[in-house]
């Protein structure tokens, strides 16, 4: 870096699950400013973007690496040194693994950052199978219906850059505030919008008239956790009305008489009963998504975050190709990465994920293979043991194959091994992880990495997972400060953010990645990928860890395309060919070459072969003795712009926008319970209580309520951080769980909400707002 004078950097925001181009302004060696880049096509950047400088030199950023010295969450810490801290974690896990077997340390992770290019490498590596995060309520179930219907690990992403010579004419966005919140899973809202104003037709699926709901032409207000109902009934309208897209069906999809055959109890009358949406309304959106091409299908994580996860997503993959939106310019694309990039994504690239590492034997140790079952028979034992051998003497000529084979054989064949408590689950399933260390069965975790990731705020069934972060023995956990969890640690790790770290920034733009240089350094925080391969060094891993440093990885992942590190730099952007209709060259990497509307090979794992619908276990539906005391649908886990999950409550500018929980109430129904905007209230579901602000909002239907989640109060004093106070995932048990894939039913619960006294801590708001500022 030459940070001699005051100059203005190219570089990209990955604060969230965005990818944003931004000019950083540095002032010798001090970073003041982020900002927009006014040249990016991916639009401007949202307030976390702006506030990047205030979370860098924030003061209460851990800085250095800190070792428990008092009793666990007493707060009493001492700084070491990194090679104190990493010997001393290489010490703690080769113990464990030589006295209880690699199986007994478990690696948890956060959301997609980029940490996750090692996570599941050093899991494997190491030899344990427990490895854990949240993919099964963001993102994986869209993953995996991507690739059991068209082949493809990597979803198709909306075209909304006219590459092709056109944007879409129709714009369906399902399950994704995108304009409000900044960004999601690589689509920028400034993009979003700038479609939402030139297409001529926008469809709206929501619970609440969000801000993308308004500017939409059709709003459907569904019944939340009913997504799966409304996408089997638009099949049903287009089929039947015969509004597919014939050349595509009959030359590229397999199954079709079968999905027009078992469709057709799903009546928009049908879905209307269960969504709530009028059925004339259900058919409406239907033929407009139909017949107004191209069109676009931006799907977000509340499909995930349900019960019916994997199969609503696989009926939204269904409507996509019968309506012949894939791959076409302006409508859904599978993008060609930049050529010669080794593109980081666990599920993209299998060598990365160093799966191959990780020996058969522990395979179906996991805690949730095992789960209500018998330890693995001594013959499957032996079997593993001699198929590791082979493994390991044939790696090279294994890996090549196995990556010639369609990425959903390879997914099977894992799964068919983990034989997890879940089919389709890739991770260990949460709940089951966490009740595991709590019980011990089947045999206790002693030790967790937690990195990147705030379980007890982000994670249902909270105060269990408090009781099992207190019951392991060794905690180790990488973050940017100290949260609640934490706290709770025994070596907590600081970790560096995106303006400390040169990168190869790839997410879900695979159309293109982005350059970035490191530019501060706050403290001895360090890249989470750096520790971990000085981590794997000191544990003897040097086989899934070549690198000698994070530099050299960097370089190997840019090394096909004839560029150092430096040379990308200079570039910015590297951008992959723009390329349509591929599959009439290549087809699409299933079993026949089509897209699969009805997957034959889901079958050997238990799962339909044509997507179904699950009502949620706890709605007035399901359950109406509950609603006889819990009469209000809670929906929770939307974003908001100013947070990321559990992050940012302690960024001023950002905390002075949104300074308490909020929850969304209509008008009419908070009246009726004597709730007026403001007030503090209690929301309670059959397992707990948070409390929350009232907003009044006539954009829900009256028995909605919308809270927001993750809260925490940093401000609040250490170790809980009054993380016991709004945290919406108190109110929810981690039971009721997508049979197929184990997502959770966050979207829809049954609750009633009272009227509260404010909390202590919020009596005197104007103190807590300089608390905050302070
Ligand atoms: S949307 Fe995300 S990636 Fe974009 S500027 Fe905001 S925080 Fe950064």
């Amino acid at each position: 870096m030459t940070n001699s004078s005051n100059q203005t950097i190219r570089s990209a925001c990955r604060l969230c699950h965005g990818v944003h181009q931004v000019l950083v302004q540095l002032e010798g060696e001090r970073v003041v400013k982020v900002s927009s880049d006014p040249d990016s096509l991916l639009g401007g950047i949202c307030p976390k973007g702006v506030a990047s400088t205030e979370l860098l030199y924030h003061p209460d950023r851990l800085r250095y690496p800190l070792r428990r010295v008092g009793a666990r969450g007493a707060n009493k810490w001492e700084r070491i040194s990194w090679d104190e801290a990493l010997d001393e974690m290489a010490g703690r896990l080769s113990t464990i693994k030589q006295e209880s077997g690699a199986e007994y340390f478990a690696l948890t992770q956060g959301t997609g950052r980029p940490y996750t290019d090692f996570t599941a490498r050093f899991a494997n590596a190491f030899g344990t199978p427990n490895f854990t995060g949240i993919a099964h309520n963001c993102m994986t179930p869209r993953v995996l219906a991507s690739l059991f219907t068209t082949g493809s690990l990597m979803p198709p992403m909306p075209d909304l850059y006219g590459f092709g010579g056109q944007t879409p004419a129709c714009l369906m966005i399902w399950g994704s505030n995108v304009t409000e919140i900044g960004s999601v899973q690589g689509i920028g809202g400034d993009s979003v919008n700038r479609i939402l104003r030139q297409a001529q037709q926008a469809i709206v699926i929501d619970p609440r008239r969000t801000d993308t709901a308004r500017k939409a032409t059709q709003w459907l207000q569904i019944r939340p956790g009913t997504d799966g109902a409304l996408a089997l009934a638009m099949i049903h309208e287009i089929v039947t009305e015969n509004l597919i897209d014939d050349e595509f069906v009959q030359n590229h999809t397999t199954g079709f008489t079968e999905l027009a055959a078992y469709i057709q109890p799903y009546t928009p009358e049908w879905a209307a009963d269960i969504t709530r949406i009028p059925a004339e309304q259900i058919r409406r959106a239907a033929r407009t998504y139909a017949t107004t091409k191209p069109g676009v299908l931006q799907w977000g994580s509340a499909i995930d975050m349900s019960a019916c996860s994997f199969q609503t997503a696989r009926s939204l993959m269904i409507l996509r190709a019968i309506t012949g939106n894939l791959d076409q310019p302006g409508s859904d694309v599978f993008w060609v990465p930049p050529q010669g990039v080794k593109l980081k994504s666990l599920f993209l690239n299998p060598e990365r994920a160093g799966k191959l590492f990780l020996p058969l034997g522990k395979v179906g140790r996991a805690v949730d293979s095992l789960h209500g079952k018998q330890q693995p028979s001594w013959l499957r034992r032996l079997v593993f043991a001699g198929l590791d051998v082979l493994k390991d003497r044939f790696y090279d000529k294994i890996m090549e194959r196995s990556c010639r084979k369609p990425p959903a054989a390879q997914f099977l064949t894992f799964q068919k091994l983990k034989q997890g408590r879940y089919p389709l689950c890739p991770i260990v399933h949460p709940p089951t992880f966490w009740h595991s260390i709590v019980t011990g069965a089947p045999y206790r975790i002693r030790a967790l990495w937690i990195m990147g990731s705030n379980p007890l705020l982000n994670s249902t069934n909270s105060r269990e997972v408090e009781t099992a972060l207190k019951s392991l023995e060794y905690l180790v956990v990488s973050e940017l400060f100290l949260t609640p969890t934490a706290q709770l640690a025994d070596l907590v790790l600081p970790a560096s953010m995106w303006l400390e770290q040169d990168d190869v920034v790839n997410y879900m733009k695979q159309w293109c990645v982005l350059a970035r240089r490191k530019m501060a350094q706050v403290g001895e925080t360090r890249d989470d990928r750096e520790v971990m391969i000085q981590l794997a060094h000191r544990l003897g891993l040097h086989k899934a860890f070549p690198w000698a440093n994070y530099a050299e990885f960097l370089e190997e992942v840019l090394a096909g395309t004839g560029l150092s590190f430096e040379q990308f730099c200079e570039r910015g952007m590297l951008m992959g060919e723009m390329r349509y209709e591929k599959y009439k060259e290549q087809g699409f990497r299933t079993p026949d070459g089509k897209v699969q509307l009805i997957c034959r090979e889901l079958e050997s794992l238990g799962v339909s072969a044509l997507p179904v619908y699950r009502e949620p276990p706890l709605t007035p539906i399901s359950a109406p003795d509950v609603a006889a005391n819990y009469p209000l649908i809670l929906t929770s886990g939307a974003k908001t712009m100013f947070f990321f999950h559990s992050e940012g409550r302690q960024i001023p500018s950002l905390r002075r926008r949104q300074p308490n929980p909020l929850v969304d109430i209509h008008p009419e129904t908070a009246s009726s319970l004597g709730i007026a905007e403001d007030d503090w209230v209690w929301i309670e579901t059959p397992k707990d209580r948070v409390r929350m602000k009232a907003r009044l909002s006539e954009g829900l239907a009256k028995d909605v309520v919308s809270a927001q989640h993750c809260w925490w109060y940093p401000e609040a004093p250490p170790p809980e951080y009054g993380w016991k106070e709004s945290s919406v995932n108190l109110l929810l048990d981690g039971t009721g769980c997508d049979p197929d894939i184990g997502s959770e039913p966050l979207r829809s619960v049954l609750c009633r909400i009272y009227r509260a006294d404010p909390p202590e801590w919020a009596a005197d708001e104007e103190s807590q707002q300089v608390a905050i500022a302070d």
